[in-house]
């Protein structure tokens, strides 16, 4: 079976004509499938759209969070639930064409564990948005021991093996593309035109993408630390080498000024690089306290699934 997990957060607009292209699509696959729809806390009537396609059919599914958690926790809530030996990942406002699937599916027969789907045109999105995305990912890539693949999203298809392996990885930073390049196994990528949404607009603001950018470094490298114990330790020099010049100018060369903005320089140079490392380092410990809590990554308020908890 092929499980479609479908996070949705205000996409009454869209949905029906992406539903459409996805149901053309469904009806051509010889297997069997389930769609997951995670209402992931919609202010608009999608919840309402997504219980009726619950009731006309019997292999839709639905899980309601108790408010937003965001895209990457309603996508692992859709995983857990999951129980297709082959889960599909895809964005419910129809960037993502459904008309893909076939193709990763194919792919996936030549004995693939994970196909993710490689954007080679994104349509309709913001020139800013394109180029930190395009410039985040090459920061990643460079200061992460892991290979995390360009131009993705999280458009994929993958196998019991990874979901089994993603289950094992509690952490509460969710960054799934991250996570799955983590855990290895063979993958492999096909190619994709993005297209633009449907209707309605992003639920990604700039907000939740800076915390997105967050965690994936965090999670996935420690550079930044290094970087503040590096700095340290090259200000350090600097001030070593400034004490023995300070020294030699006022007790060899006799010369010396009253010297307040030499001091001041020193001061604000020190205080900034000091608060830069205190705020990695704070980076860091937050997101070891957040797992230190220990809390659920999510709360289910409605479902049509029966739940063994
Ligand atoms: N989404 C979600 N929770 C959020 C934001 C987005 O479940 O807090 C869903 C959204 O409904 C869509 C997918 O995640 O199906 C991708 O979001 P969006 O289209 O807003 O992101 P973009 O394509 O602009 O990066
Ligand atoms: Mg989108």
């Amino acid at each position: 079976m092929i499980s479609i997990i479908l996070p949705i957060y205000n996409e009454q607009d869209g949905l029906a004509s992406f539903m459409r292209s996805l149901e053309s699509e469904l009806t051509k696959l010889k297997e069997d499938v389930e769609v997951i729809f995670i209402n992931d806390g919609s202010t608009d009537d999608s919840l309402v759209l997504v219980k009726n396609y619950c009731d006309s059919n019997n292999r839709y599914k639905y899980l309601d969070l108790s408010r937003n958690f965001g895209h990457q926790i309603a996508v692992t809530a859709g995983i857990d639930h999951a129980l297709g030996d082959k889960i599909v990942l895809m964005d419910a406002d129809g960037q993502d064409p459904p008309s893909v699937i076939p193709e990763m599916l194919a792919k996936m027969e030549e004995g693939y564990d994970v196909v993710y789907a490689k954007r080679i045109k994104r349509q309709e999105e913001s020139l800013l948005k394109k180029m930190t995305a395009s410039f985040f990912y090459k920061l990643l890539n460079k200061i992460t021991s892991i290979e995390i693949p360009v131009d993705t999203g999280d458009l994929r298809i993958m196998n019991r093996k990874i979901v089994e392996g993603l289950k094992k990885m509690p952490e509460k930073q969710r960054y799934l593309r991250g996570q799955i390049a983590w855990l290895g196994y063979k993958q492999t990528s096909v190619s994709y035109e993005r297209h633009g949404r449907n209707a309605g607009t992003t639920g990604y603001t700039y907000r939740k993408m800076i915390h997105l950018a967050l965690d994936a470094i965090t999670s996935f490298s420690n550079l930044p630390l290094r970087l503040a114990t590096i700095s340290g330790f090259v200000c350090a020099l600097i001030g070593f080498l400034l004490i023995l010049y300070t020294l030699y100018s006022r007790f060899i060369l006799q010369v010396y000024e009253p010297g307040w903005s030499s001091l001041m320089i020193t001061i604000v140079f020190l205080g900034g690089i000091q608060l830069m490392g205190i705020g990695i380092i704070g980076e860091y410990i937050s997101r070891i306290n957040d797992n230190v809590k220990n809390r659920p990554l999510y709360l289910i308020a409605e479902t049509n699934i029966t739940l063994n908890a």
